[in-house]
C-alpha cells in the first residue's frame, strides 16, 4: 500500500494511508536496500505486518520532488507563510525574509493573513498595496470567523503545505480547524496540536482532506537569509524586474548606483516603500556577512 510518512519516532514512522488510516512502520532493511533514510513527507509503499494493530514495514521510498535540511523533511510542494493584519501587526522584514527565503528554495509561497475579523479595511488595503506585486496569491482569512477558509483549502488541495510564520497569529488555530477530527466529538480529537504543551516538538505532517497534508514548521522561524550572494537578492523581489531594464548600469543593485529604474520606480509609487525597506536591509546583512 502506498502512503505518506507523516512523523518519525524513536525508529517508528507513522505513515497515512488515505483509505485506510495511519501504520506504524518500521523501516526494516531500506537503508541496505536503497541507502536512504526515511523523511517526514516521504511516498512510501508499505507492507501491511498487522492490519488489526495497524503496524508495518517500509518497503520502498519512491523518489523525492525535494529535500529540505532543516526541518528534515520531503516533498513540500509550497508553503503556507502566515501573519495577522492586525494584534500583532506583520513584521513586514520578517515576513519579506520568509517570502525570500521559500523563494531561494524554490518553494511557491501563498501569503495568508489572518484575524480578518478584527481588522479594519484600512489595514487590509494596505497590506494589498504593499504585496500586490510580489508574486505570490493573498488570502485574508479568519480562523475566528471562518472568513475565507474556504479558498485556503482550495489552495491546500492535493499538495504539501508547510505552514510558517511568526507565533501569535493563529497557525495552530488554522491547523485544528482544517484537521476533519477536529470538528469530530471528543474522543477523535487527540491528533490535535497543542502548542506550548510539549518541550520537544517534531517535525509532523497533518492530513487535512483531498489528498491534502499541512506541516507545522517551528524549524521555519529562526530565519537566516544568508546562503545566497547579495547580487542574487533582486530576483526574489519580483515587482523590480519591469523596471530593471531602465537601470543605467547592467547589473545594478539597485542601492547607490545612479541612474537607477528601481529607485525611480520607487519615487513614483510604482514600488511600495516597504518592500524596498526590507531589500536594502537584507542586502546589507548580506554584504556585511561576506566580510567575515
Ligand atoms: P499561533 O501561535 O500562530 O499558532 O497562533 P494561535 O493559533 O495559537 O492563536 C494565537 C491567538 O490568536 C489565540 O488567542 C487565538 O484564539 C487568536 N486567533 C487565532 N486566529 C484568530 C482569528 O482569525 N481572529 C481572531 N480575532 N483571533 C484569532
Ligand atoms: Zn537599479
Amino acid at each position: 500500500m502506498r502512503g505518506k510518512i507523516l512523523k518519525g519516532i524513536a525508529g517508528f514512522y507513522y505513515v497515512h494511508v488515505v483509505e485506510s488510516g495511519v501504520y506504524e512502520c518500521k523501516a526494516k532493511g531500506i537503508f541496505r536496500k536503497e541507502k536512504i533514510k526515511p523523511l517526514v513527507g516521504d511516498d512510501v509503499e508499505i507492507e501491511i505486518l498487522n492490519g488489526q494493530e495497524k503496524t508495518g514495514n517500509i518497503e520502498t521510498v519512491y523518489p523525492r520532488c525535494n529535500e529540505l535540511v532543516r526541518p528534515a523533511v520531503a516533498n513540500i510542494d509550497q508553503a503556507l507563510v502566515v501573519f495577522a493584519i492586525t494584534r500583532p501587526s506583520p513584521h513586514f522584514n520578517l515576513l519579506d525574509r520568509f517570502l525570500v527565503m521559500m523563494q531561494s528554495k524554490d518553494i511557491p509561497v501563498i501569503l495568508c493573513f489572518n484575524k480578518e475579523d478584527i481588522a479594519t479595511d484600512p489595514q487590509v488595503k494596505e497590506l494589498k498595496e504593499i504585496y500586490a506585486r510580489c508574486g505570490c496569491p493573498l488570502l485574508f482569512t479568519s480562523a475566528r470567523s471562518g472568513q475565507n477558509l474556504d479558498q485556503l483549502r482550495e489552495v491546500l488541495k492535493g499538495r504539501t503545505t508547510a505552514i510558517a510564520g511568526p507565533s501569535g497569529v493563529g497557525k495552530s488555530s488554522i491547523i485544528n480547524i482544517l484537521q476533519p477530527e477536529a470538528n469530530m466529538e471528543t474522543g477523535a480529537i487527540s491528533s490535535k496540536i497543542e502548542r506550548g504543551k510539549h518541550t520537544t516538538r517534531h517535525t509532523e505532517l497533518f492530513p487535512v482532506g483531498d489528498d491534502a497534508y499541512i506541516m507545522d514548521t517551528p524549524g521555519f522561524s529562526s530565519l537566516y537569509v544568508n546562503d545566497f550572494d547579495k547580487e542574487k537578492l533582486k530576483q526574489y523581489f519580483p515587482e523590480f524586474a519591469p523596471f530593471e531594464g531602465t537601470c543605467r548600469f547592467h547589473g545594478c543593485d539597485h542601492i547607490h548606483e545612479p541612474g537607477c529604474g528601481v529607485k525611480e520606480a520607487l519615487e513614483r509609487g510604482l514600488i511600495h516603500k516597504v518592500r524596498y525597506k526590507s531589500y536594502m536591509e537584507m542586502y546589507e546583512e548580506l554584504k556585511n556577512k561576506r566580510r567575515y
